[in-house]
């Protein structure tokens, strides 16, 4: 990837941009599985043509930045830190790095920076199964898990919020745990093989012709649909599908249903590859001649 200071700002902040990661054929990261294979692919395959300033990457090395800092302190008794683990799937390798594991309670934990929306949102799934990843990879190499943690510290925390909103978290870092089942593990190897199934089609395909990241990949929350009174700009009643709005409007009048289409969120600003994306690059498109 290439590196660009659009800001002129000191080297130290684009030396920590840049990364010496190295993609190896037939291994995957755990952070690379959780994204659409659309993208995992588009990103190794035009890997030196993507280009990134580093003031766009600040929370990036700011989440860098922290670990590092952690990462630097002694660990607790029982306790081991940032191991670099690789386990076979069939033919392909999985690797992932782990922040903490400790032996005696049987947690791996990952550090985290986070806006305080993640936090009242409160919907974790992604770290869970981030965090199982991991739980997996350990156990496949001997040491048992049975939790995973997060420590989320939420850089845009403010003191001020939280002592007048009763739903604003009340301090800058939050403890997620997550308990693990054996089905747990059962249900995250067959998800790898899938996956990696998934992906050694994928890798035989051109671009434009991978499959398309879903709606939850792309941070779309898909269409909504409006229940709307004439002369009234703001929606009666805005629901998930159009039945449920249609049946809506039947109890409780209105005079139309507005269709309000579900908005990528990804694409535009969060996916490196949507320079590749034909899927994406048609959208652009088709926003400018509307
Ligand atoms: S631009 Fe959107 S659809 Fe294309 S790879 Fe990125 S996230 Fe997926």
């Amino acid at each position: 990837m290439k590196i660009t200071n659009k800001l002129g700002l000191p080297q130290a902040f684009v030396n920590m941009a840049e990364s010496d990661y190295q993609y190896k054929d037939k291994q995957y990261s755990v952070t690379s599985l959780l994204k659409g294979v659309r993208e995992t692919i588009l990103e190794r395959r035009h890997h030196n043509e993507i280009e990134q300033d580093v003031s766009d990457m600040i929370w990036l090395l700011f989440g860098t930045a922290v670990h590092n800092i952690l990462d630097h302190q002694d660990e607790g008794e029982h306790e081991f830190k940032e191991e670099y683990l690789k386990v076979k799937i069939g033919e392909y390798t999985l690797s992932g790095r782990f922040d903490l594991y400790n032996a005696k309670t049987k947690t791996v934990t990952d550090y985290k920076t986070c806006s305080v929306w993640k936090i009242i949102f409160g919907d974790y799934e992604d770290w869970k199964q981030q965090l199982l990843l991991y739980a997996y990879m350990l156990k496949s190499i001997g040491f048992p898990v049975e939790r995973g943690e997060v420590i989320a510290i939420v850089k845009d925390h403010s003191k001020s919020q939280s002592k007048r909103k009763a739903d604003y978290p009340e301090l800058p870092v939050k403890k997620v745990t997550f308990e693990y089942t054996e089905k747990d593990f059962i249900d995250i190897e067959k998800w790898l093989e899938e996956k990696f199934d998934e992906i050694a089609k994928a890798e035989k395909l051109p671009d434009d012709k991978l499959p398309l990241c879903s709606l939850e990949e792309r941070f779309n929350d898909g269409d909504k649909y409006a229940v709307m009174k004439k002369n009234r700009k703001r929606a009666m009643r805005v629901l998930d599908s159009k039945e449920d709005a249609e049946k809506w409007k039947e109890q409780n009048g209105g005079d139309f249903i507005e269709v309000r289409k579900g908005e990528d969120k990804k694409c535009p600003d969060y996916c490196r590859a949507n320079r590749f994306c034909n899927y994406y690059q048609q959208q652009i498109k088709e926003e400018k001649t509307a």
